[in-house]
């Protein structure tokens, strides 16, 4: 049979990868190494077996909405839930982005703003960032200025860098923009800084945020946005009907009473963040200042992709970000246990 062809604008894009290896080490995802407390299992498995299977679950996800607007101090009216910020990012670009109009990305970033905006059917307009990877801003707002994007992404901290994005650079490009400002915050309670408090009704601002790592819910594929109201309401004419399952809002809602306990895992992260940027420094590496759960660096004397083949012998698997554009020799280490991250630091003191 001869395939039927995929969109013209499709052909061209290639798929998300993030090769997963069988290894005993995976610092690759940043993913959170500890798991949610033993008491959210136990209510979340409670609270299963109370659901109505033969029902749809509440579709706009109201107590869940309202547990995290409380957490922000907002309306229930801002956030807007789905499954993954992924999906959130998509409902974004699949009402403000779309065939005739542009969106503005500034790389290295997260690969999904540029390739989702591409599937949308949009331009995407990429300004690089300067070689130690923060914003040129002069060259940022000159290429809004010019390309106009209805939808511009910042993300803070950045993946894969882990720069967090300085308040005045959010506040200027912001100012620039003529469409909406998304501030991608996958990553934001690893950071002292975050734009949060920026989201008001009166400004085309939103903030997105996940379960997926601070929360150590990768698996449950849960993110969510913080935005006016009038575009949260205009998401809900683009979403699949029921799109967030019964059990998924029962685990996001639940996850929130254990506010202490995730921020009490982000402190033990940050803490082997740091430790791990100490022993870089004694190392021929150089590394960006971190403000995630995960650390780019570039071995100085051996090419990137020999030391993650020389890891991976070892049995410790990073991002190798190095045939990445302008990433050349980087690799990506997610922060993981105390005992994981000495056995990374031993095999690459060895290797580099
Ligand atoms: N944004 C950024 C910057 C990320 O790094 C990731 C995960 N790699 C996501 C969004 C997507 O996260 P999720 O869909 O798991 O919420």
């Amino acid at each position: 049979m001869i395939p039927v062809p995929v969109r013209d604008d499709l052909r061209r894009l290639e798929g998300y990868h993030s090769p997963q290896v069988d290894v005993r080490i995976r610092l690759n995802t940043n993913e959170s190494p500890a798991e949610p407390p033993a008491a959210w299992r136990d209510a979340f498995a409670a609270e299963l077996s109370r659901v109505a299977w033969n029902r749809y679950p509440d579709r706009s996800a109201t107590a869940l909405r309202e547990a995290i607007a409380a957490i922000h101090g907002v309306s229930p009216d801002q956030v807007f839930v789905a499954n993954g910020s992924n999906e959130v990012l998509q409902t974004l670009l699949l009402a403000y982005a779309g065939p005739g109009r542009t969106v503005a990305t500034f790389e290295p970033t997260y690969q999904m703003h540029g390739q989702i905006a591409r599937v949308t059917g949009a331009t995407v307009v990429e300004t690089s960032r300067r070689d130690d990877f923060t914003l040129d801003l002069d060259a940022s707002i000159d290429a809004i200025e010019s390309a106009r994007p209805m939808v511009t992404f910042l993300c803070s901290p950045n993946n894969p860098t882990g720069l967090v994005e300085p308040e005045a650079n959010v506040r200027a490009v912001l100012h620039a923009v003529p469409g909406l400002l998304v501030v991608d915050e996958a990553y934001a309670q690893f950071a002292p800084w975050s734009a949060m408090s920026l989201v008001d009704d009166s400004r085309p601002l939103v903030v997105t945020r996940t379960f997926s790592k601070t929360w150590s819910m990768a698996a449950a594929r849960l993110g969510y946005l913080v935005g006016p109201t009038w575009l949260v309401a205009e998401l809900d004419k683009v979403v699949l009907p029921y799109h967030l399952d019964a059990a998924k809002q029962i685990g996001g809602r639940l996850a929130i009473r254990f506010t202490d306990e995730m921020e009490e895992r982000v402190a033990t992260i940050v803490a082997e963040r740091n430790r791990i940027a100490a022993c870089f420094d004694l190392l021929p590496i150089d590394h960006v200042p971190s403000g995630a759960n995960f650390i780019l660096f570039r071995p100085r004397e051996r090419a990137g992709r020999d030391v993650w083949q020389a890891l991976l012998e070892r049995g410790v698997l990073v991002r190798d970000c190095s045939s990445w554009p302008r990433l050349d020799d980087c690799l990506r280490v997610t922060v993981g246990t105390a005992e994981e991250n000495t056995v990374f630091l031993d095999a690459l003191a060895e290797v580099v």
